[in-house]
């Protein structure tokens, strides 16, 4: 059988239809039907941004916007006009009561002309936005909810659910090609953009990731300020062939969650943005809604563990729209050795010496 072939041929809408009709033979026509228009819509969007940023710096859509978002950082172009893209292109169907975005403080609330549909969107519009001026792949990540029962205009608490409430969660990588990769609880597929008919094709079902590996991804210019559990782990991963783990190690950082991400679908992997010792109020950098819920899904349904270095990401209970939290995910038995790693290491050890005899750059294994 020529795999090829049949995968250019399944286009993605057709296969979330037939999906949906094997979950669930007979469904209720109005459901299933919205549930299909709004990823239609999403991916749409994702198309329309591609397309924009693709054209790069020809499309003078590069450069600060000279703006900052709800959570202080400096807006890229890029940034506002993905947020609109997203906005424009989701709101008028009537699938949506509501939307969540990184870039606006408050819920987007359906315009009144507009009817409201039984799903919550929350996204990250444009993910790794600081890696589009040197044109290295950004993403979109997005994440759906259903509304609760009843509530047809929703206020912030409506959107508080934990990420094992999702419906469905993916994102768009804009690199060499683009792709979506999403899941509605049935595995994680992979469909590629044939720009030639402007459509999704399945390119990559069922990705599943390996459950050890020999890769980790960190940013390691905040290693003076991690705690015990993840010195821990990066040392033994440094130490290589000779160390505890008594293999060599690769490390990998793109600064983008979504190229992180899709990283380790594609070959495996583990990444880690930990909490660290720098300002206990903020448990991490990534936020938890529309970076850590939907791709700690993704991990999730194809295998791998997410996790906040303690408890399982999708069961945190979230209590602000923005909230940040700290994220480890990838190969699950790596994930569960980071997750043991911080049970052993209690607070006492908070000040473990960086060069000292159980710092971090000993050799571990005297
Ligand atoms: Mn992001
Ligand atoms: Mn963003």
């Amino acid at each position: 059988m020529n795999h090829e072939a049949s995968f250019t041929q399944m286009p993605i809408t057709r296969f979330l239809i037939e999906e949906q009709r094997r979950i669930n033979p007979a469904p209720e026509a109005s459901r299933a039907g919205s549930f299909i228009a709004l990823i239609n819509d999403v991916r749409l969007a994702c198309k329309r941004i591609a397309t924009l940023i693709g054209k790069g710096a020809l499309a003078n859509a590069l450069g600060e916007a000279g703006t900052s978002n709800v959570q202080g950082e400096a807006q890229k172009r890029l940034d506002v006009l993905a947020h609109d893209i997203f906005v424009r292109t989701n709101e008028w169907g009537g699938q949506l009561a509501g939307m969540v975005s990184e870039e606006q403080e408050a819920p987007y609330a359906i315009p009144e002309q507009y009817p409201r549909g039984r799903y919550l969107l929350l996204f990250d519009p444009l993910d790794g936005s600081s890696n589009i001026d040197v044109n290295v792949s950004v993403g979109s990540i997005f994440s759906v909810l259903r509304c609760p029962e009843g509530v047809s205009e929703p206020s912030v608490g409506d959107f508080l659910q934990p990420g094992c409430a999702q419906v469905c969660a993916g994102y768009a990588i804009y690199g060499p090609a683009t792709m979506i990769v999403l899941s509605t609880g049935h595995g994680v597929h992979g469909f590629t953009l044939d720009r030639e008919i402007g459509e999704f094709s399945l390119t990559h079902p069922n990705l599943r990731i390996p459950q050890s590996t020999s890769e980790f991804a960190i940013n390691a210019s905040n290693s003076r300020y991690w705690e015990p559990a993840i010195r821990r782990y990066v040392q033994e991963c440094l130490a290589g062939q000779s160390g505890p783990r008594g293999k060599d190690f690769n490390m990998r950082w793109i600064a983008s969650l979504v190229a992180e991400a899709h990283r380790i679908l594609m070959r495996g992997g583990v990444f880690m943005y930990p909490r660290d010792r720098r300002d206990p109020s903020r448990p991490g950098r990534l936020r938890l809604l529309y970076e850590a819920n939907p791709i700690g899904y993704l991990i999730e349904q194809a295998g791998g563990r997410a996790s906040t270095g303690l408890t399982p990401i999708l069961e945190v209970p979230p209590s602000a729209l923005h909230q940040r939290v700290s994220f480890v995910f990838g190969a699950r038995e790596e994930v569960e050795r980071i997750e043991r790693y911080h049970r052993d290491h209690n607070e006492f050890e908070l000040d473990v010496p960086l060069f000292g005899a159980r710092g971090l750059f000993t050799t571990p294994n005297v």
